[in-house]
Formats: structure tokens, sequence, C-alpha cells
């Protein structure tokens, strides 16, 4: 087992992440970043970025954008590892921080940057045919659906870009939404309604997703009238849930305070958790912005409070 002491540990390697490992490293305190399984984080999964200042569809996606932050921080000298946090003690400092590849980290501070996930709607067939029809990323997948229909099922600014992305590769787009109207920003609303693929489902939600067995594939999905009760079936090929997401902090439970949802609480106008010295930057704490720049911001705060807290 290899034991590594760090001043400052920062898991994850969304905006968040990269900020306050940017920031710590140019502070002098040679942190160490986890990047976790999902290196980059839910911006990699993003098409066209058209909201970062500075950053455009004319010249970067998420992906682009977030390999400039991993090398930015490669190039002030964060010890970047490919790895992902196992196990935590925060009882008593150091912290101690195991890896799935066996290594501990000692870490005197220490910024949880580990974002959020898709949430799935938790029926059984989206399950049975999860990678067969089923998908949680348009950008991933899309291009599986050339020339048939799909659906995607939510109502806000994921949904809305999830939708908008499948237009360029699918015969026709079903917005399946469970109210009469969307919760996503009106710009995108208004780009998306503007596409004669797409046509809006309202007031329904999903009963069960239909498919075929050997090989398994998608063939439908029942639909439910949330004001009637009844139910209508609909032919589609792809179905991409977008329903919203959750923090990543099953690892954390037990250590840290969360609210009810799972998100790490922080002290007002900081990022400072339950326990001293343990910090939350991004989505992992912020049920409310959920935005890369607030993200961004956020990693930096945490990386002031870091500098300040090891004096
Ligand atoms: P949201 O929580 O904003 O939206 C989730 C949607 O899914 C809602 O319309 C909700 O319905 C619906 N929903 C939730 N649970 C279910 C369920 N079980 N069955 C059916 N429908 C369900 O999540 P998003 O992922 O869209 O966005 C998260 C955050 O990220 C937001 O702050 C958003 O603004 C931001 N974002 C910004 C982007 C951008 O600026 N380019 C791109 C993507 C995300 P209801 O409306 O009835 O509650």
């Amino acid at each position: 087992m290899e034991n590594i002491k760090t001043k400052v540990l920062i898991i994850g390697s969304g905006p968040a992440g990269y900020s306050a490992a940017i920031y710590t490293a140019r502070a002098g305190l040679n942190p160490t970043l986890i990047q976790g399984y999902q290196a980059g984080g839910q911006l990699m999964i993003t098409t066209e970025i058209e909201n970062y200042p500075g950053f455009d569809e004319s010249n970067s996606s998420g992906a682009v954008l977030m390999e400039k932050m991993e090398k930015q921080a490669e190039n002030v000298g964060v010890d970047i590892v490919m790895d992902a946090i196992s196990e935590v003690d925060f009882s008593k400092r150091p912290f101690i921080c195991k890896t799935d590849a066996g290594k501990t980290y000692e870490a005197e501070s220490l910024i949880i940057a580990t974002g959020a996930g898709a949430k799935w709607m938790g029926i059984p067939s989206e399950e049975k045919f999860q990678g067969f029809g089923v998908s949680g990323c348009a950008t991933c997948d899309g291009a599986f659906f050339k020339g048939v229909p799909v659906a995607v099922v939510g109502g806000g600014d994921t949904a809305v870009e999830e939708a908008i992305h499948l237009t360029k590769h699918a015969s026709k787009v079903y917005l399946i939404h469970r109210r009469d109207s969307l919760r996503a920003e009106k710009v995108m609303q208004e780009k998306l309604f503007a596409n004669p693929k797409v046509e809006p489902v309202w007031n329904v939600g999903v009963e069960e997703i239909l498919g075929t067995e050997k090989p398994n594939s998608v063939t439908g999905l029942r639909l439910k009238n949330m004001q009637t009760g009844e139910l209508s079936e609909l032919p589609v090929e792809g179905v991409f849930i977008a329903i919203g997401h959750k923090p990543n902090t099953d690892l954390f439970t037990g250590q840290l305070d969360m609210d009810n949802d799972g998100y790490i609480i922080t002290a007002g106008d900081s990022t400072k958790t339950s326990v001293e010295g343990v910090f939350a930057a991004g989505d992992v704490q912020d049920k409310v912005y959920r935005q890369a720049i607030v993200a961004a911001g956020s990693g930096c705060m945490a990386s002031l409070e870091v500098v300040k807290f090891l004096g």
C-alpha cells in the first residue's frame, strides 16, 4: 500500500476541481487532483458551449474546454492522478482517502468537487434497455439513431439541449414532458420548437419502455396522460432520459452534513463543510445554479479558503 502525504487533495475533475487545483498550485501548495472515472465531468458530454465567457460554439465544445482546463492545471504543476477515491475518513486530520488503485492519501485539507450525475426514472424497463436504446447522453449515443424516431424525457435545459442535438441524427424527436410547459431557458426553447423534426408530447409520464428481447431493442414507449390517466403508445427506437441530476456524495455519507437530496451543506458565502479543513465546490454543493462557470468560481473560492486554512 502506497502512502502519500499532501497539503491539498482535490477530488473531482470538472470545472470546480480544476479551478481549485490551478489556484492552489499557483499558491505553492502542490495539490493532488484525483480525476475519478469520468475525467472532465459533465461537460465532457455537453456538445456546445454558448454561455462560458470566452468560449462559444466557434471555438469550443465541452470536451475541448475541459481539455484546456486539464492542460492548464498540468502546466502549473498540479499532480493529476487517474484514479478514484473509494473510502474516506474525516474523523481526524490528516484526512485519510483511499483509492481504487490501492493508494492512501493523507491530506491536510480537502476540496470535494465530485459534481453530479444524471438521474434515472427508476422503472424496470429503463434498466433492461440501458445501452440497448435507452441512454442518458445524446452526445455520446445520438449517432446510433440515424434516420429513426427517438424520444427525450424531461423539460429542463438538459432535455432541450439533448433534443436539439438529436435532430442532427434522428428522423423525429419527441419531447416527453409531464407538464405543459418547459423549465428550460426561453432562448433554447425557441431554438427547439423552430426545428421541424421536434414534436412535444405534453402532460405525459412514461409507464414503460417497450421493446423486443434477444437482442434487446426498444420499439416504443407506453405513456400515461397525467390528467386523464389515458394510456397510449408512441413508436420510437431510442429514449434519452434527461430528468435532472443527483450529487455524487455517496462516498461521504455519515462523514459530512448533507441536505435531504444528498447535496453537501456549505456555510453561507463559503465552501466550508461541517468538517473543518474539508471544503466542497461546484455541483456537489449547488442545487440552485448548477452552471460550469459557477462551479469554476466556487472552486476558486474553495482554494482561497484552503490557503487561509493552511495559513
Ligand atoms: P432540471 O432539474 O432543470 O430539469 C429536470 C426536468 O425533468 C424537469 O423538467 C422535470 O419536470 C423533469 N423530471 C424530473 N423528474 C422526473 C421524472 N421522474 N419523470 C419525468 N420527468 C421528470 O435538470 P436539468 O438536467 O435539465 O438541468 C440541471 C441544471 O443544469 C439546471 O440548472 C440547468 O439550467 C443547467 N443546465 C444548463 C445548460 C445550459 O445552460 N446550456 C445545459 C444543461 C443543464 P418538472 O419541470 O415538472 O419539474
